[in-house]
């Protein structure tokens, strides 16, 4: 099954892990924005990741990994939350022809938040991207913010992400103690083929075949993007209408595209003066005498 996350464990000992494969979902963020192949890749990657990372941390509400940039690349960003939603986007300027991560990376800053159901940001966790490849800069992030020794391969192209996470758990010993190097070698001889081309669960079978493997089962995962016409609003509201006025002075209306999925909310004038009118009164805050 396409578009889901599967949980698994290494049965009597402290090491666990998750396979994810992207199908409509990472094709749901490729058609809206036409980006540069490099770019393809590394959100491709992220978003894999991201499925990946979240499904370690317990959390309610949205886990935000952002990638900043100093140079050509500005942001990398994937939202994932806790009901297995996602979305991805990415900001750039004049990306050079043949660049490659590092150069692309160098200097920029990886940074992992989570937002809880109101809104608030509940942790951040912030590091240097070092390495060459969205794996090595995660890797990385979960040895110095987590201190987890994480061992994670991503891959994406044109039409699916996936990727594998193999964690060990801090807490326990293990009594076979070349498991956690065997293991991790093995998750590191996995093809990109293989985890774009086969079934999760097949590709699980074939790398730890001589474990003994416990596979939980796949949890969906899709596409979408939280923006609605209320949140634009409010932004607005927010800016305050000296600014909405100048706005609408220049152009005639007020344009508000979403980064994440494209769509553009538009308010004429009547609809933009009524943003700071009061608005109308729901029946829900009606008084009662
Ligand atoms: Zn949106």
């Amino acid at each position: 099954m396409s578009d889901s996350i599967r949980r698994f464990l290494f049965e009597g000992a402290p090491i666990r892990g998750e396979i994810v494969q992207l199908d409509a979902t990472w094709r749901a963020v490729l058609e809206r924005h036409a980006y540069p192949p490099l770019l393809q890749t590394l959100l491709g990657e992220m978003m894999a990741a991201s499925a990946l990372l979240s499904a370690t941390l317990k959390f309610d509400g949205a886990m935000l990994m952002q990638v900043q940039g100093t140079g050509a690349l500005q942001l990398l960003v994937v939202e994932c939350t806790s009901a297995g939603t996602l979305r991805a986007t990415a900001k750039w300027d004049g990306l050079p022809e043949n660049a490659g991560f590092a150069e692309l990376l160098r200097g920029a800053r990886c940074a992992i938040t989570l937002i809880q159901p109101d809104g608030s940001q509940s942790y951040q966790g912030v590091v240097e991207v070092v390495g060459d490849s969205v794996a090595e800069m995660l890797m990385h992030y979960m040895q110095h913010s987590e201190q987890i020794e994480t061992s994670l391969t991503v891959s994406a192209d044109g039409t699916r992400a996936g990727g594998l996470l193999l964690q060990r758990l801090p807490e326990a010993a293990d009594d076979d103690v070349d498991r956690w190097d065997r293991v991790r070698m093995l998750a590191g001889t996995v093809e990109a083929s293989e985890l774009l081309g086969l079934a999760p669960a097949d590709v699980v079978r074939r790398l730890f075949h001589e474990e003994d493997i416990r596979l939980f089962e796949p949890q969906p995962l899709a596409f979408r993007c939280s923006c609605s016409k209320a949140r634009v609003e409010s932004m607005l509201t927010m800016l305050g209408p000296e600014e909405v006025e100048s706005v609408l002075a220049e152009r005639g209306h007020v344009e508000v595209t979403c980064d994440f999925c494209n769509r553009t909310y538009r308010f004429d004038p009547v609809d933009a003066a009524q943003l700071f009118t009061g608005g109308t009164r729901s029946p829900g805050s009606t008084t009662r005498h």
